[in-house]
């Protein structure tokens, strides 16, 4: 409980300097917080790590009433809520999780004029509108803004109620921040959360300090291992996989390598997952291998690599979770590994998943972007950065500037492997996944191709010129160049319309070259 009587303060530098302990607010924090000070609605778009929170923890210790901060990390609001009363603020959160007991105490202390500042969970403005009426509010921050949009890769259903806040108290200024936003994301929040008013504030979201590299997938593990071994030994990490049984293989595998590697996913025990969390953030060197359930708010500035084993579902989601790495400033790696089971895997569980054809297609069009991103020869940050609105030139510092990729003309490739395809449909027998494509390409001798009399097509062993991986590597690059799909829930792969001008000699095809697998990872492939 607080240290100082009160936490009030004549002017925001004072703010600064009394209570947090800092000489000088960094890049447009002063702007964003005069703006807010002086009544003003503002949107705020910065990356992670960038200083958002002080930009509405200031101006609720320098205006009259308190700070309502609309959050949807009910996990993290006793943290921020403990962090801000070490300072000395006195502050306090409505969530769900509280008894009645409890919500009643803070419900008074927010009356009785005694909080600088409250945490509100969006679920609970519907019941706290008359709380709120009776107090002076000095603004309202809404957090992770994004969340409102249905475009975004985050929406939250209860954050469209929030519109409510700027009806029913004009003369409260609103800040909606938020780390992640495209341009489409950025309409959607200004225009549903009414700000079209507001001023936007867009900080840059480079990360120059964090190398970013994507790595066709051989044996993910052992590439993995690879890394943090050569390049950040006894470091702490973050490795994300996408499946609870994967992130315990994942980590038992480390830790039977000598790693310092800890589990963590909704499935863990409560406090055996709360225990992993408080290790990685207090001990140094300590691997954090998880779902993305991991991560949100977690503040921890020395994370040297953010690796995933799985593919993320949108640019978005690997923005924000590469972004952990290296908030301190130092040099830090952002590792991706992907094949081809990733994409047949995903477009699968957007077929299967639930939802109308407008979220299918939202879903489609987020994974087409980060396949985009995968499979550019141009420079990764240019090309993440143009995600988020933002030009710049190739950064010297990710993989494809610093070891630039070399493509080919894979137009007779791609036409033996359509070719292959067209056949089998005109069979109208069967359709086949990709491993037997490449079976049927390479010329293999398996049951399946006898039983099936496969090894009768004309296109049997028309492949036989390059290895398996290689072809797994072409039928990736396909899929995600949109010259083939993935149809069924057994990843049947077909052709689509863009594939017949490639048929008809019509359309060139070009393909990076990948770099073969070490020795070592070839034995056990994906
Ligand atoms: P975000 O919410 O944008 O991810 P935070 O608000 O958590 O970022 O800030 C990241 C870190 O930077 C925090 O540890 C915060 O205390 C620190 N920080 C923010 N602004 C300043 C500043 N002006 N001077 C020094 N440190 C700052
Ligand atoms: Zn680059």
């Amino acid at each position: 409980p607080g240290i100082a009587a009160t936490a009030k303060a004549a002017t925001p530098l004072e703010a600064l300097t009394r209570v947090w302990g800092y000489d000088a607010f960094r890049g447009e924090q002063a702007q964003i917080i005069d703006d807010i000070v002086a009544g003003r609605d503002t949107v705020v778009l910065m990356p992670t790590g960038g200083g958002k929170s002080l930009c509405y923890q200031i101006p609720s210790l320098v205006r009259e009433g308190t700070g309502v901060v609309i959050s949807p990390l009910i996990a993290l609001m006793h943290d921020q809520v403990d962090a801000l009363e070490q300072l000395g603020v006195r502050a306090a959160y409505l969530n769900s999780t509280q008894s009645i007991d409890e919500r009643r105490a803070v419900e008074q202390r927010l009356l009785a004029g005694e909080l600088d500042m409250l945490y509100l969970a969006p679920e609970r403005l519907p019941v706290a509108q008359g709380l709120l009426d009776a107090a002076p509010i000095a603004l309202f921050a809404i957090d992770e803004a994004h969340c409102v949009s249905q475009w975004g890769h985050d929406f939250r259903p209860d954050y469209l109620q929030l519109q409510v806040l700027g009806e029913r108290w004009p003369d409260v200024p609103r800040v909606a921040l938020t780390a992640t936003a495209t341009a489409e994301t950025r309409a959607e929040m200004i225009e549903r959360l009414g700000l079209h008013d507001a001023r936007v504030y867009v900080s840059s979201f480079d990360r120059p300090n964090i190398q970013y590299r994507i790595a066709p997938k051989q044996d993910a593990k052992a590439q993995l291992l690879r890394i943090i071994r050569d390049e950040h030994p006894g470091a702490a990490g973050i490795v994300y996989c996408l499946s609870r049984k994967s992130v315990e293989g994942t980590a038992a595998w480390l830790q039977a390598q000598g790693i310092d590697a800890l589990p963590y996913h909704a499935g863990l025990d409560a406090r055996l997952r709360a225990a992993n969390q408080q290790r990685f953030l207090r001990e140094d060197g300590v691997v954090m291998v998880a779902t993305i359930a991991f991560g949100m708010g977690i503040d921890k500035p020395d994370v040297r690599f953010v690796a995933h084993l799985d593919l993320p579902k949108s640019v978005e989601g690997y923005y924000q979770e590469t972004g952990r790495a290296g908030r301190d400033g130092e040099p830090s790696t952002a590792w991706l590994a992907y094949g081809l089971q990733d994409v047949v895997q995903q477009r699968r569980m957007i077929a299967d998943g639930e939802g109308d054809a407008q979220r299918k297609r939202n879903q489609t069009l987020h994974l087409d972007a980060m396949l985009a991103l995968c499979e550019t020869v141009e420079c990764r940050r240019q090309q993440l950065l143009a995600y988020f609105g933002e030009q710049s030139t190739p950064c010297g510092n990710c993989d494809t500037c610093l070891t630039p990729p070399e493509s080919y003309d894979g137009t007779v490739p791609a036409q033996k492997l359509l070719s292959t395809i067209v056949r089998l449909q005109r069979e109208r027998r069967q359709a086949f996944g990709a491993g037997h494509l490449v079976d049927i390409l390479v010329g293999a001798d398996t049951e399946r191709i006898r039983t099936q009399g496969h090894d009768r097509l004309a296109t049997y062993g028309i492949g036989s010129d390059l290895p398996a991986a290689q072809w797994r590597g072409i039928v990736r690059q396909l899929l995600a160049q949109g010259l083939l799909k993935v149809q069924g829930e057994y990843g049947v792969i077909a052709i689509t319309d863009a594939s017949a001008a490639v048929l008809a000699g019509e359309r060139e095809v070009r393909l990076r070259h990948e770099a073969k697998a070490p020795a070592k990872a070839q034995r056990r492939s994906e």
